[in-house]
């Protein structure tokens, strides 16, 4: 049987209709992530650097200028600039094969290391700004070479706004640790963080990794949280790409913005693209999520190492 569930941190609907997901494992091809491109082609691929914009931070290795270990360039096709905001891309690895779930810990580390330094770049600049990423087909990436992207904004979003309003009744990230952060959703937990699958999960495998204490923003955190951050983060994709075989995806981080003083719990969420949203759902803004999110934290739990 269907059913309504109330998302009370986005403020929304969801409708839980798992009659619609039967064969809810059985996903199409062109929904995954498959690396596509020639390394000798793909302009983040060490060698290319001439064929992005001049970058703004970089990670150097040990060697010459094609050795380097993380990179941000401004993007070439940007959705704001000027004014209205930057747009930069993040090339997480000179690895064009490499996945957040199969890469070093060292790497990923440090591709947590540069979303912080770059946001704290632009904390003063701006009054908000997001750390996403998409990957493959169906989450809207347009290259497959591993990257995220920042978006720094002249101004705050609704649905940012819209949020923070939630936070004057109280913290709903902390409701949610008090209400599923050990039961039948919940993936994994570590000494700092609790991964799960909200009930009110809008997608199928939608996986939030959430820090245990009540801090507002990502960027002030130290090195040792970052550390444990980069092993939770790494082994929730490896569980995710195990279990759904290389999904699409976005991955949306998301701490205060820069210029409120408002209550905020920051938070890492993950929503595989197996489903498309349609008509129904850009109309009323209700998500219809196909697989009952107990069930894809009882999947996760399987493939975790
Ligand atoms: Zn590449
Ligand atoms: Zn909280």
């Amino acid at each position: 049987m269907s059913r309504f569930i109330r998302d009370y941190v986005r403020e929304r609907w969801v409708i839980l209709a798992p009659r619609r997901g039967e064969r809810p494992l059985q996903f199409s091809e062109n929904l995954k992530y498959r690396p596509k491109g020639n390394p000798r082609s793909c302009p983040f691929c060490p060698g290319n650097e001439h064929q992005t914009p001049p970058e703004v931070f970089v990670i150097p290795g040990e060697g010459g200028n094609s050795d380097w270990k993380v990179r941000v360039v401004p993007n070439k096709y940007p959705i704001v600039e000027g004014e209205e905001g930057v747009h930069w891309v993040i090339i997480e690895t000179p690895d064009h094969y490499a996945t957040v779930g199969n890469m070093p810990h060292q790497q990923v580390l440090m591709i947590l290391k540069t979303y912080r330094e770059r946001l704290l770049a632009l904390k003063e600049r701006f009054p908000y700004a997001m750390v996403f990423k998409n990957r493959g087909p169906e989450g809207g990436a347009s290259l497959s070479h591993p990257h995220s992207q920042l978006i720094a904004l002249r101004l705050i979003p609704d649905a940012v706004r819209r949020e923070m309003e939630v936070y004057q009744r109280g913290c709903p990230i902390c409701l949610l640790l008090e209400r599923e952060g050990d039961g039948a959703n919940l993936v994994f937990s570590s000494e700092n963080f609790v991964v799960l699958c909200p009930s009110f999960s809008a997608f199928p495998f939608e996986v939030w990794i959430v820090p245990r204490q009540h801090l507002p923003s990502f960027e002030e955190s130290p090195d040792e949280i970052l550390e444990e951050l980069a092993r939770v983060y790494k082994r929730t994709m490896a569980a995710l790409d195990r279990a759904v075989d290389f999904p699409s995806f976005n991955m949306l981080l998301r701490s205060r913005p820069f210029s409120s003083n408002s209550d905020y719990h920051w938070r890492m969420e993950i929503a595989p693209r197996l489903t498309k949203p349609a008509g129904f759902e850009w109309g009323t803004e209700v998500a219809v999520n196909i697989l009952e999110p107990g069930r894809a934290a009882e999947i996760l739990r399987r493939h975790l190492e």
